[in-house]
């Protein structure tokens, strides 16, 4: 079936972004519901073509179970319309609603999203060539089902050059001392993406992002560059074999950092895929019932509120 973009209907928003928003969507012929990500571009026919092909390119992460589902991408009045699988909800969010229900990302829970990244990101470099570029707990989607995936892969390299998204957005950093300083600038390395799952892990296992906040993300940027590698405190209970994941994906020196075959076979990711006694989906569906009931009670208390004022 040829999708678009008229014969979608918008039904509720998912997120917005630094370059648009994502959109929950049903295709009025087939019922087919989709997340759908448009992305405001100015780009010339020309690189619209050359990103649909790439786009394209996309539709082997069917294959693979720890990335988001893609069913195609389209041009429509200058934006670009990505269409993909509706997940439950990102990392960011998640790991911030555990906050809000008193409780914390357990250990065997950040394994498991540290093996599923990990083995998204060797299959799209295996099997797609592509190296993501992106990764970040908002790029990190959760389902109801206890699956894992990445998502946003083959979009980062068309939108602008990282760093100048970083100073710009004013975002945090995830990437590695060399994307900021140094000869790698041009050519980009999975290993670019090893530092990224790295400090995506420090931040969702302490809940908070390892660089503080500083006057100009300027300085912040700099601080990635000058100071040591961040670490997981040592306070926190955490397994040994996840401090030396940490310290490898952090290696500042990306010369020295692991690629992923030495990650998939690193104890901490060989013992998270033979765990088979975490449940994952249950605990995603405790965490987002929690989440949910909250918001229902918020809201309720808007109306009490209302009537107690009229
Ligand atoms: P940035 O713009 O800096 O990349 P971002 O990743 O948060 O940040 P978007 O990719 O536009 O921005 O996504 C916005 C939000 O939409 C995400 O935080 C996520 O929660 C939600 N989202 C994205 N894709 C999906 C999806 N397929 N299913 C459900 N929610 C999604
Ligand atoms: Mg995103």
């Amino acid at each position: 079936v040829l999708v678009r973009a008229q014969d979608l209907e918008k039904l509720e928003e998912l997120g917005r972004g630094a370059y648009g928003v994502v959109e929950k969507m049903r295709h009025r012929e087939t019922g087919t519901i989709m997340a759908v990500k448009r992305i405001h571009s100015s780009i010339n026919d020309e690189s619209q073509k050359r990103m649909l092909v790439e786009l394209q390119a996309c539709m082997k992460s069917d294959c693979c179970r720890q990335m988001v589902r893609f069913f195609g991408a389209m041009f429509r009045e200058g934006d670009v319309w990505i269409c993909m699988e509706v997940m439950a909800t990102s990392l960011d969010k998640f790991y911030r609603m555990c906050i809000d229900t008193h409780r914390r990302l357990s250990e065997p829970f950040l394994a498991k999203c540290a093996l599923s990244v990990v083995e998204g990101l060797n299959y799209m470099k295996e099997h797609m060539n592509l190296i993501h570029r992106d990764v970040k707990p908002s790029n990190i989607l959760l389902n109801r089902q206890g699956e894992i995936k990445i998502c946003d892969f083959g979009i980062s390299g068309h939108l602008t050059n990282s760093v100048a998204k970083t100073v710009n957005a004013g975002c945090k950093p995830y990437m590695p001392p060399e994307r900021i300083d140094g000869d790698a600038k041009d050519a980009y390395d999975v290993r670019a993406d090893v530092w990224s799952l790295g400090i995506t892990l420090v931040e969702i296992a302490t809940g908070t992002h390892p660089y503080a906040k500083w006057k100009t993300p300027f300085e912040q940027l700099k601080q990635v560059v000058l100071e040591p590698a961040p670490k997981l405190p040592i306070n926190m209970g955490f397994t040994d074999d996840f401090h030396d994941f940490i310290s490898l994906c952090l290696t500042k020196n990306f010369q020295n950092r692991p690629k992923y075959g030495e990650l998939i076979t690193h104890r901490w990711l060989v013992n998270a895929r033979e765990e088979t006694t975490f449940d994952v989906a249950s605990f995603i569906c405790e965490i987002l019932d929690q989440a949910e009931a909250e918001q229902r009670n918020v809201l309720s208390g808007i109306n009490v509120n209302f009537a107690v004022n009229v």
